[in-house]
């Protein structure tokens, strides 16, 4: 079968494996349809120093297939279903895996195609507890956008931040991956959306979303803009992922009493802050990584009520990396879907 391996950094090769035995007990063998980009997959690929993982490893974090073959026990699949997969490997019996907070897995073994082989290839076997059944009327290539793009954003606005109808936000990277997710999920519980995009094309783009103001940050820092905007008081929640460049301002245009959710750092992982302005205006800071397979369900339930998700483009598996480059470049807007 075909998989996609990185095997140095930034070195990506489609290779030939062997397929996978029957699955096991309690396990489904999952025949890969599409995968999706994300910064994570950026970051496995350029090569990072602190993951413990060894190479050749194959990519591939967030993706949807259909049902190959159902080992012994598993009741809840039939072949042919369409799923989609939890990215990581958790222990299924910890206390958080217990109460459904996968994310919070004490004995996590790790992030499938960043620390274990993940789904870029043709034929993989799963445990059945960590797949999702996909609701009638969902795409194949919608659906791959579930499990990492969709839930990471609905876990971060509305378990962390606790996102109500009618507040402001202001998202950060308007046209990324998360970001246009984060957009359409804002309007669709009737928040005022305030975005940032770093192109002036971009800018109709993300009106088109449903986007109230976008700024464009390259010309306007977004800082005075947003102050101006909400006359001064501040937003509600800022949805950060863009780290070092835009952190301290973050804080700086929330309201007393502010939420700011981060899941990232793309732009630089270290920034310094004032504790006086941290307490003194009451802010919550969360930290926030992947997501509960609950969250995937909800994801996916939004998809079928027509929150679908903004696809820059789809490219065979062999362009995997340049899906990565326009990722890294940020002329990417939405998510880049690759096909098998
Ligand atoms: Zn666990």
């Amino acid at each position: 079968m075909r998989a996609l391996q990185v095997l140095d950094s930034r070195k990506l090769a489609v290779v030939d494996l062997p397929e996978p035995p029957p699955p096991g007990p309690g396990e489904v063998q999952i025949r890969i349809g599409a995968v999706a980009l994300n910064h994570i997959d950026v970051w496995g690929w350029r090569g990072m120093a602190f993951a413990k993982r060894k190479l050749p490893i194959v990519v591939g974090v967030e993706a949807a297939g259909e049902i190959a073959a159902v080992g012994a026990g598993v009741t809840t699949f039939r072949v042919g279903d369409p799923v989609v997969m939890y990215g990581a490997l958790t222990c299924g019996v910890c206390k958080a895996c217990r109460e459904g907070r996968d994310n919070l897995c004490e004995e996590v073994k790790g992030i499938l195609g960043f620390h274990v082989d993940g789904f870029a290839r043709d034929l993989i076997n799963c445990e059945a507890r960590l797949v999702v059944p996909v609701p009638a009327g969902v795409s194949m290539r919608d659906a791959a956008c579930a499990p990492i793009a969709f839930s990471t954003v609905e876990h971060m606005l509305f378990d962390n931040a606790k996102l109500q109808p009618g507040e402001t936000i202001l998202v950060h990277a308007g046209g990324s991956g998360i970001g246009t997710v984060a957009i359409k999920m804002a309007k669709a519980i009737g928040c005022t959306v305030i975005t940032t995009v770093g192109d002036d094309a971009k800018v109709e783009k993300a009106k088109a979303l449903g986007a109230d103001h976008v700024i464009n940050y390259r010309t306007d820092r977004f800082e005075g803009v947003t102050r101006k905007l909400t006359a001064k008081k501040g937003v509600d929640v800022v949805f950060e992922h863009t780290g070092a460049e835009t952190f301290p301002g973050s804080l700086l245009v929330l309201k007393r009493g502010g939420r700011l959710v981060t899941c990232g750092a793309t732009s630089g992982p270290t920034v310094t802050f004032n504790l006086m302005q941290l307490f003194q205006q009451q802010y919550k800071i969360f930290g926030s990584f992947g997501a509960s397979l609950r969250n995937i369900r909800d994801s996916l339930a939004k998809m079928a009520g027509g929150l679908t998700p903004v696809i820059d483009m789809e490219v065979p598996l062999a362009d995997f990396a340049r899906g990565l480059e326009r990722i890294e470049s940020r002329q990417v807007f939405g998510k880049i879907i690759v096909n098998f």
